[in-house]
């Protein structure tokens, strides 16, 4: 059998562009020079592809074409709406979020308290789910602001969003719910109307759409204070050429991922129990981090005593990449804020690697990344591993 030899599993940080996302970058090009918001025949068309893959991600996930703003990712569409909120509700108004957020939700919430929004952050269980954030409603304050995202980057945790959002509409329907859905859309069924929240943050890299390609959705009748100025376009929201080539990609790749979902998950949960049975069987001792109910492609384990660094880069060597937390916190020792808070030790914490599995994942693959796993967790282990 023919192994692959560079080995991929860092899907959760960014994920195989799709063919057909490539496609219809070229298609989109092809179709010649153009602002989509010139009134000539190069623009309209142009504007066409924009407005085509805008009706696609809002049909594909339960939205109006008008609630789609596209973005660069989903650090600025989380920074949109969380400011935009914030603005909205007022000075000093309130703020709720927890700290398994990403740091694109966490830096945002830090800087709106530091100019005075009185911030809670709840902690969540060790299962890293926060199963209820009106516990920290305030009584009788201005309406503000909650956030919660929809799947967690290093864990897979799935937060109960729908749950919080129908509570918040029918207790506190003046206070808006953001949630950050970049880990969960293209690997769960999202239906943004249904989680009864006011704006989701989604980024096209997770699913095999091209780096550079997001969106938010906001909600009809909630107004947002855009970040840049300068121009009409998306409403005033996020002014800006827009790109058409990007967000055909987007839409493309949405489409065929969301068409996949069910046998996704199946193929996802398999190589997730295969990964855990061939560790059992080859004695390698390790502790899953993280909810066994979340999303099945992201795996986060703890080999006792191995340090998360070293572990990567070792694999590196064997040219298996893999991260340590989550990509954006690699690099640095700093213990994951995501794990800290779900209460974990600090070994357990600095030695916990993540594997995430992506639309292309093979059983070769996988087969193969884990006889070069077990090869270096043995040598690093030292023959400690027990
Ligand atoms: N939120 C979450 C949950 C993420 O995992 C990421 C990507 N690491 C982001 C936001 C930021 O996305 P982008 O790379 O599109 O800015």
């Amino acid at each position: 059998m023919k192994y692959p030899t560079a080995i991929y599993l860092d899907h959760a940080a960014s994920s195989t562009l799709r063919e057909s996302a490539s496609k219809a970058m070229v298609e989109a090009w092809q179709k010649g020079p153009g602002n989509p918001a010139s009134t000539h025949h190069a623009g309209r068309a142009q504007r066409r592809i924009l407005e085509d893959a805008r009706d696609k991600v809002a049909s594909l996930l339960g939205a109006f074409p008008d609630e789609v703003v596209f973005t660069s990712g989903a650090t600025e569409a989380n920074n949109l709406a969380l400011l935009g909120h914030a603005a909205a509700a007022g000075p000093n108004s309130p703020l709720i979020g927890s700290p398994v957020e990403h740091k694109s939700v966490l830096q945002v919430l830090c800087e709106l308290a530091k100019a005075g929004h009185p911030l809670t952050l709840v902690s969540p269980n060790p299962e890293g789910i926060v199963p209820d954030l009106t516990c920290a409603l305030p009584t009788g304050a201005n309406p503000g602001t909650v956030t919660l995202q929809l799947a967690n980057q290093e864990t897979g945790a799935l937060q109960p969003v729908g749950k919080l959002g129908k509570q918040l509409a029918s207790t506190h329907p003046a206070w808006r719910l953001h949630t950050d859905a970049t880990q969960a859309v293209g690997k769960i069924r999202v239906d943004f109307h249904s989680l009864f929240v006011h704006t989701l943050s989604l980024s096209g890299h997770k699913w095999g759409g091209p780096i550079g390609a997001g969106a938010l959705l906001v909600r009809r009748g909630w107004p947002l204070r855009a970040l840049c100025h300068g121009g009409e376009q998306q409403d005033g929201r996020r002014p800006g050429t827009e790109s058409s080539m990007l967000a055909a990609a987007l839409a493309v790749a949405l489409s065929e991922a969301v068409a996949d979902l069910d046998a996704f998950q199946t193929r996802a949960s398999a190589f997730r129990q295969t990964i855990l049975n061939t560790l059992k069987q080859n004695a390698v001792p390790y502790e899953i981090n993280g909810s066994p109910e979340g999303l099945p492609h992201i795996l986060n384990l703890s080999f006792g005593g191995i340090r998360a660094d070293l572990l990567v880069m070792a694999l590196d060597l064997e040219q298996v990449a893999i991260s340590a937390g989550s990509a954006c916190t690699s690099g640095s020792i700093l213990p994951s804020s995501v794990l800290t808070s779900m209460g974990l030790s600090k070994d357990r914490i600095l030695s916990s690697i993540r594997i995430s599995l992506g639309h292309d994942t093979t059983p070769e693959i996988v087969d193969e990344a884990l006889v070069r796993l077990i090869r270096v967790v043995r040598r690093l282990g030292g023959g400690g591993l027990s």
